[in-house]
């Protein structure tokens, strides 16, 4: 307040002002400001000098209207208090002050460059397509403000509602436009004849967040508008720090902002929305055998994710029992008059795709008030649903759960009773179901989980503020039994992230999130997701944002994702890569803090160094702006590896000998109906390689989201991740140098590294530590490859059982690959004699990884064979780019085989790099004796093979490093 402050209330502070008061009140070496001009928008940032002074990037000056984040991770308490107090009061001075020239930007008219008929013609060529029209732009809001200054006659009804209901909300652009033309008038800069300063208010009310916020609460000391102010900020959850300005007028005695902390210490947000009724009747709309995330969200569509009414069209793309055209069957089943619930055997298998979810609610949930094409709310029961798709279900505010589905058939009328646990048709109960807790009724009746944890917090906040007791307004998750046993190696990797020793399995825990990534399909959705959440800044230590998804053959809406997200991610603290990079895994390990918690929101985000529970869009956004995450503790599976690894056996094999043991033993199921799997849900822990590279480990690692397992910890020795570790902290100031941003949050992630190795001290799993399940795999009886057949990836059977099986295509890349791969592929391609008969593809993870195979010769190899090779980064895995000859039969290094991922039809076997460069020889899968008499030929080479990128021993990266060491000294 102090910097903001004016003598009169009419006049804004002078830039000048802002400096010296900021300068009065912080010891004159604390704090850097730094003050960037931009056409449309200011940017302030302010820098600690901890330890010692920080550097202005340059470059801000083209940055969006958006305030450069500062991130309080890494700071002292006190320091971090601070950054805290002046982000909030930084956005506060920015949105006044861009209201200023907004407010005259708006007193002047304008030119307009689009209009209603323009948008009519948009509105009819998306109704041609059979989708609703886009939300506007914020050029289109800007236009739209002009119009409605100037009304054409017959036209004020249609802008009052594109105006109310057509602009995205929170801190999107668009919405920026609109909170400041609503903010003009309610001041009184400008007149509306369409939109009064009541009606203003109440439309500011209904922007969930973000830059609305601010008007309204200024609004608090208006004689007129204040109660109704105060009527629109008590359902606003998404205050973040803005909570405190309301604090601080309802102390200095404001009765409107005392009535507003008191309704959010009553819940009111909550309570004045319905109960979950006691009985819900819904049509079954039932999807037989298993739905991955690819049916409901295909990859060859990621493309249009972000626009979530077009891209629903591409559920369920290709036929299945009972319909062929998923949308039309929905109508059909909603003309019976009842909301339609998705019912299937197995549900969300697969990729962490929020965008999955976003297509099933287009067709099954409810609208969302102010938040234009997402909807939220739907019914999904599963006889398996896959965890992270229930997670994603749960944050959208469905009623999710499972049970028995047999019962239940296409067309069905049922009445679920949610309290009862209970499904009836035709008046008899046909399926007894108990929810996962009694919490997801909270859940639904919030709109979501991620809804109701922040709800939940800001009711924390007031009562805290009021001297009140806990509220007892919600439901609480039961807490398990402490059974005064050990931890497992996960429960105690969480618990340090909770600052408790660990953590049971069954706990709802909020464990704070170190690192966070982010790829490309998924990337817009995550960022739409941030501005709903009013996201300015990360709390999340790291945050990392990878192009692998999209960048070898971009379609114009990712050319437009690769020019605009890395600086969205940059401008809040994180760290973007560029196109061409490679993929997201291969580089965000490299970021990674020994037993750190992250998240990601691709479904291989496995770290092979502390554990990620991978998760969708919304809640990676939730992670990466709160810097925790909502977690159900996960129970533990042991897999313990015992024995000596036999001869031209890979870690591949051992990858599919881990469903290949469950397999034998009962434990997991092929058949869809009523599917086992022992790994579902579950923290794989592996142990029994403990002197595995840390490259390796995340070849067992990434493989856990195959199990559809909810995380994965892999227990190492300390050399492995201290040569790790060293690696990368030459990587990480090699990109400082290359001007990868943000360099704060670099260079803070290789202090941290540098930290550890000091004092390398790594968690140990309790011997007494309780597992659901362990299997042990003894290494002495895998005695051949062990492959996953078309197109299952539990499907596991040993190379005996498929030998000479005929090969058209075989794939070489994906996260499951590092560089010893490709150089054994090149050993083996060296032996053929001549072109392939099959179509080899290779593709290496990174560009360091292409580079250094091309310095040593491997790129001749592969060209002397014919072979394709791609840009570094998931080519055939990730099915949206290249992809194989329709019903070709495959052999893919990838890690998944689900139907038509690789191509339409194709059958995909996945094994090692060593024998699908085997079988891109021979033109089909070898003899076990065949594929010996090759892999006995790279042992005798193995160390000169299997070598990993240790950039601290690679003169260019370290001279580039000390560069980026130096530019950083002064920084943090
Ligand atoms: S290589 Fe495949 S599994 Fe790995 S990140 Fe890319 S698409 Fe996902």
């Amino acid at each position: 307040d102090k910097l903001l402050s004016t003598p009169r209330k009419d006049q804004k502070p002078s830039l000048n002002s802002v400096f010296c008061r900021a300068f009065a009140l912080f010891p004159s070496n604390s704090v850097h400001l730094y003050l960037t001009f931009h056409p449309i928008v200011s940017e302030i940032q302010i820098v600690p000098k901890a330890p010692a002074a920080a550097k202005h990037q340059p470059g801000v000056a083209q940055l969006p209207p958006d305030i450069r984040a500062v991130s309080g991770a890494g700071y002292p308490k006190q320091t971090k208090t601070m950054l805290s107090t002046l982000r909030g009061r930084s956005q506060q001075f920015l949105a006044r002050s861009a209201r200023v020239r907004q407010a005259r930007l708006f007193s002047r008219s304008l030119p307009c460059l689009w209009d209603l008929a323009e948008y009519r013609q948009h509105v009819a060529e998306r109704a041609a397509e059979g989708v609703v029209p886009k939300p506007l732009a914020p050029e289109h809001v800007a236009d739209l403000v002009e119009l409605m200054k100037n009304p054409p006659a017959g036209e004020e009804a249609t802008l009052v509602d594109l105006l109310s209901n057509c602009v995205p909300a929170g801190v999107d652009q668009a919405a920026y436009v609109k909170a400041s033309f609503l903010t003009s008038i309610v001041k009184g800069d400008i007149s509306c004849s369409l939109v009064d300063k009541k009606a203003a208010v109440q439309m500011l009310g209904k922007m969930v967040g973000g830059y609305n916020v601010l008007t309204l609460i200024e609004l608090l000391d208006s004689p007129d508008l204040a109660p109704l102010a105060a009527a629109e900020l008590k359902n606003i959850t998404l205050m973040f720090d803005s909570f405190y300005d309301v604090e601080a007028k309802a102390k200095a005695g404001n009765a409107h902002a005392k009535e507003v902390i008191q309704s959010w210490a009553e819940g009111e947000w909550f309570t004045s929305t319905p109960e979950v009724p006691e009985k819900i009747t819904v049509t079954v709309f039932k999807v037989t055998g298993e739905t991955n995330t690819d049916d409901l969200s295909p990859a060859p569509d990621a493309w249009s994710r972000p626009d979530i009414p077009l891209h629903a069209k591409a559920m369920y793309k290709h036929p299945r029992e009972g319909f062929t055209n998923a949308e039309e069957k929905i109508e059909e089943l909603k003309q019976k008059g009842h909301p339609v619930a998705l019912v299937g055997d197995v549900v969300g298998t697969g990729s962490s795709r929020k965008s999955a979810t976003n297509s099933v609610l287009w067709y099954t949930g409810d609208p969302i008030p102010g938040v234009p094409n997402k909807k939220s709310g739907g019914v999904c029961i599963g006889g398996k649903v896959a965890p992270i798709f229930f997670n994603t279900m749960e944050d959208a505010g469905a009623l999710v759960f499972e049970c028995d589905v047999n019962q239940l058939n296409m067309g069905d009328v049922i009445e679920i009773q949610p309290y009862a646990g209970k499904i009836v048709k035709d008046g008899e109960v046909v399926s007894d179901f108990a929810l996962k807790s009694d919490v997801l009724l909270d859940e639904v009746r919030a709109g979501g989980r991620i809804n109701l944890i922040i709800g939940r917090g800001l009711v924390t906040r007031a009562r805290e503020s009021l001297g009140l007791p806990p509220s007892t307004l919600f439901r609480t998750p039961a807490e398990p039994e402490d059974t005064g046993k050990g931890y497992t190696l996960g429960q105690k990797m969480v618990g340090k992230a909770c600052g408790v020793e660990g953590v049971r399995p069954g706990t709802y825990c909020e464990p704070r999130m170190s690192t966070v990534g982010s790829q490309d399909t998924t990337g817009p959705m995550t960022r739409d997701e941030l501005k709903d959440l009013a996201c300015l800044g990360f709390s999340a230590d790291l945050v990392m944002q990878s192009f692998c998804h999209t960048a070898a053959y971009p379609k114009p809406v990712d050319v437009n994702t690769h020019s605009t997200l890395p600086d969205f991610i940059r401008t809040r603290g994180g760290v973007a890569l560029r196109p061409g990079d490679g993929i997201i895994h291969s580089w965000l390990n490299r970021m990674l803090m020994p037993d750190g918690v992250g998240t990601g929101g691709d479904s291989h985000t496995r770290f092979p160094l502390g554990i990620s529970f991978p998760a969708g869009s919304g809640l990676v956004a939730f992670a990466a702006a709160t810097g925790v995450m909502p977690l159900d503790m996960p129970e533990s599976v042991l897999v313990r590896f015992s024995g000596k690894m036999q001869p031209g056996i890979t870690l591949r094999d051992l990858v599919n000998a881990i469903p290949y043991v469950a397999l034998k033993r009962g434990l997991l199921t092929v058949e869809k109906k009523g599917k086992k799997n022992v790994y579902s849900g579950k923290i794989v822990e592996i142990e029994g390689l403990p002197d595995l590279k840390v490259e390796q480990a995340f070849e067992l690692s990434d493989a856990s989201a195959e199990r559809s397992a909810a995380g994965c910890t892999i227990r190492l020795n300390k050399e492995p991740i201290m040569e790790y570790l060293t690696s990368n902290v030459t990587m990480l100031r090699w990109m400082l140098e290359q001007g990868y941003g943000d360099p704060r949050t670099i260079e803070r992630r290789c202090r941290a590294m540098e930290d550890w190795l000091a004092n390398p001290v790594l968690l140990e799993p309790d011997s007494d530590a309780q597992y659901a399940e362990i299997i042990e795999v003894d290494l002495n009886e895998i005695k051949e490859p062990l492959l996953a057949c078309p197109n299952d990836p539990d499907d596991i059977k040993s190379l005996s059982e498929l030998q000479n099986t005929k090969v058209d295509e075989v794939f070489i890349g994906s996260c499951m690959t590092n560089i010893g791969h490709f150089r054994a592929a090149g050993k083996m391609l060296q032996l053929s004699k001549g072109t392939l008969p099959t179509r080899l593809w290779i593709c290496p993870p990174t560009r360091m990884d292409q580079y250094q195979l091309t310095e040593e010769g491997y790129y001749g190899i592969y060209g002397a064979v014919g072979a394709r090779t791609e840009m570094p980064g998931c080519s055939l895995c990730m099915g949206n780019q290249a992809r194989v000859q329709s019903k070709s039969t495959v052999v893919s290094t990838s890690t998944r085989n689900f139907p038509n991922r690789l191509g339409d039809g194709a059958n995909v076997f996945l094994s090692s790099a060593e024998l699908a460069a085997i079988s891109s020889i021979l033109g089909r899968l070898p003899t076990p004796e065949e594929y010996l008499s090759y892999a006995t030929q790279i042992d005798t080479m193995a160390t000169d093979v299997y070598r990993y990128l240790n950039f601290n021993e690679i003169e260019s990266y370290q001279k580039a490093a000390a560069a980026g060491k130096l530019q950083m000294q002064d920084a943090l």
